[in-house]
Parts: C-alpha cells; structure tokens; sequence
C-alpha cells in the first residue's frame, strides 16, 4: 500500500536494474536478486519480471508470505526467503510455494521437517551459519548436531548454505571479511565431507564486487547494488561500483514561491532566520511522505539542475527550500531524489544529510505512489 493522496511520485527505471544485474551476473558464480522489502521499494512483481527477462533465475525475498506473493509471477524460479519462517502458519506456505527458506535454529528444522514428512514431500531449505554478524544463525559448533539431526529428517533436502558479511563494504575492516569468509568455508567443507551436496552463498553486493575473488563460492545475493548503489562510494574503493546506475528517482510539486525578507524566519521552532531577502519555495513533501524530519536545514532538492537547500524545518507535508535567483512557479517538478545533471540529488547524499543509508532511503521513498518508465 503506497502513501495516499500525496504528491511525490517515485519513479522506477526497471532497465537500469536489469544492466545493474548483468554487471553483476559478469563478475561470476550464480547470483541470485535480492527483491526483499518490495526490491528495496522499487515494487517485487515489477523488479522480478525484468529481472526474469534479463536471464536471473533465483530471488531472495524477506518473509515467506513475500514469496508467495512473488510465485505467480516467476513460476520457476528459486525463491529463498532470507527470513524463514517467524510463525507456524509460515510452514505451510514454504511447502505450499514452493520456497526456500533459510533456515536458523533447529526449533525451526524441525517444525518444517515433521510438517514436509507428514505431507509426504520434500522441504528444501537454506541453512544460515553465524560467521560474524551474531543475529541469526547456527554456529560452527553447532555442526555435528546438526548432520546427526539431519539424518533423522529425510524430507529435508539442504540446497543452500549461507552466511550473512557484516563489514564487506568497509575497506577498513576487509580482515573481518577474511576471518568470515574462512569459517564459513569450513562450515561449508565439514558439511560437504558429510554427503551434503549444496551452493554455499556468503557474498551481499559489496561481498561481490570487492571479495568474490577469495570467497564467491557458489552463489552470490546481489541487493542494493541491483538498485545502482555504488557500496564503495566515498572510500577508497570506490571504483569497484563504478557503472551501476540509478533506478530510482522521487519527484513532487512545488505548492507556493515567494520572498522572505533579511531577518524572517522560516517553518516551525524559528530555526532558520534569512541572512538576506530570499527566495523560497514551499514544496510539497513532508516526513508522512518518508521525506525525514531529519533533513530540516540540512537536505537539498533538485530544481531544474540546481542544488537548492532546505530551510527550516520540514513538516508533515511541507517542506521549503532556497530557490533565489532560479525561475519557478507553484507546479512545477523538482526532484526530491534524482535531477538533471551534475547536482543531482544521490540516495548516498540523502542518507548523508538524513544521518542514515541509502538502503533505508530506497525503502521509504520507494513508499510512495510508484511509476514506472
Ligand atoms: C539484504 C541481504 C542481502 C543483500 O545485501 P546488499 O548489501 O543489499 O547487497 C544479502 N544477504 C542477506 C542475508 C540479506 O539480508
């Protein structure tokens, strides 16, 4: 359910997504898209059918009900919810649509092992390892138990085993990468010395681009990059992203223009006073739209190419910017996210000024009511 009767427009480019995974799919190893949360906001049905077309075979969503949603629309693909299931009735629909959970503790292996025997069919499941990022997750240890418990289930069939980078994208903290990315090839190799016969996936986008050389195993979940999210940007890294493109862009109106005079202050709590006369336009995008408090005096938008500031606070609906000296009138276009040449506004420079990253800016602006060109 998109935000009602607003006027933001979030704006999809589906064929930047689908070059975004065939950069992707270049570097090697299977990947499978990452299309969890609505695709980071840019719409589940719509992003997996281009991805579809552009040859990708596998998706991982978040919960399980996200997967059955999803099947209709890609009957053949794998489908891996990277949740599993929270609830009993997740169970069902994992047999029921055919989807791949995975798979963190044994309460869980068991529940779907006695369901899938009682039903006489199999349940193929993603086990997920702890290697590093302590939340979810069976741990080294934990492997003799689970290889003899695994042989008491016959109607589980282990067809992936993942573990989750927690720092792939900081070049500052590429050993923690090595020392994860070692244990989880001796998980992987323990298990295969058992007969288990599986993809290993340990690499998330920046795993990918920076770290598939050493520890791609078999199977790569490619997210935010999908979405044209340099993950390097602003390191020394940076050229690793370099080619992805942005896929979304988050336009509104503007609703009124006029002047305030040196000394006038602007928006709630007075916390912006005009230095000089000015200019400003009062645009209509507010923190119910996803457009975050957080940006008052801080954020800009784009208008007609032009970097224009926040002034004050933002409000519900209401936001102001300082458009001195640039021509506008109420309805016109500017750009929340996205705009025309170099000042354009990036998810990496919202997040920046919002004190976030750009993942959560793509999910809460991809909110709003979406259109897709
Ligand atoms: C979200 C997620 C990914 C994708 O990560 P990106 O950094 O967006 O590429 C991969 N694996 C798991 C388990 C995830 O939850």
């Amino acid at each position: 359910m998109p935000i009602a009767h607003n006027y933001l427009r979030t704006r999809v480019r589906l064929d930047h997504i689908a070059a975004n995974y065939k950069r992707l799919a270049g570097l090697g190893g299977r990947v499978l898209a990452v299309i969890k949360a609505d695709a980071y906001g840019h719409g589940l049905l719509e992003t997996a059918r281009v991805l579809t077309g552009a040859g990708c075979d596998g998706f991982a969503v978040g919960s399980v009900a996200e997967g059955a949603a999803l099947r209709a629309a890609i009957p053949r693909a794998a489908i891996v919810s990277l949740l599993g299931p929270v609830l009993p009735e997740d169970d069902a629909m994992i047999l029921g649509h055919s989807i791949i959970p995975f798979i963190h503790d044994f309460g869980q292996l068991e529940r779907l092992a006695g369901r899938a025997a009682r039903k006489r069919v199999k349940a193929r499941v993603a086990l997920k390892f702890d290697t590093g990022m302590a939340r979810l997750g069976f741990v080294e240890a934990d492997v003799p138990e689970l290889l003899k418990r695994l042989e008491d289930m016959p109607a589980i069939e282990v067809a992936m085993v993942g573990s989750h980078l927690a720092t792939a994208d900081d070049p500052a903290a590429f050993a923690f990468v090595a020392e994860q990315g070692e244990g989880f090839g001796r998980i992987c190799a323990a298990l295969r010395r058992a007969g288990l016969a599986f993809e290993g996936s340990l690499c998330n986008s920046a795993g990918i681009m920076a770290h598939a050389d050493r520890f791609g195993f078999e199977t790569r979940r490619a997210g935010i990059a999908l979405y044209g999210v340099n993950p390097f940007l602003g390191t020394d890294r940076e050229t690793l992203g370099q080619g992805l493109v942005a896929a979304m862009e988050t336009v509104t109106r503007i609703v009124s223009v006029h002047d305030v005079a040196a000394g006038r202050s602007v928006s709630y709590g007075r916390t912006f006073t005009a230095e000089r006369d000015m200019r400003v336009a009062v645009v209509a995008a507010g923190y119910a739209d996803a457009y975050s408090r957080g940006l008052s005096n801080a954020g800009a938008m784009c208008l007609a190419g032009k970097r224009v500031p926040i002034v004050g606070r933002v409000c519900m609906q209401l936001t102001a910017v300082d458009v001195t000296g640039i021509a506008c009138a109420p309805g016109d276009v500017i750009h929340l996210l996205g705009g025309q040449g170099p000042e354009a506004v990036t998810a990496n420079d919202v997040a920046g000024w919002w004190g976030t990253i750009p993942y959560e800016v793509l999910c809460l602006f991809g909110l709003n009511p979406r259109e897709y060109v």
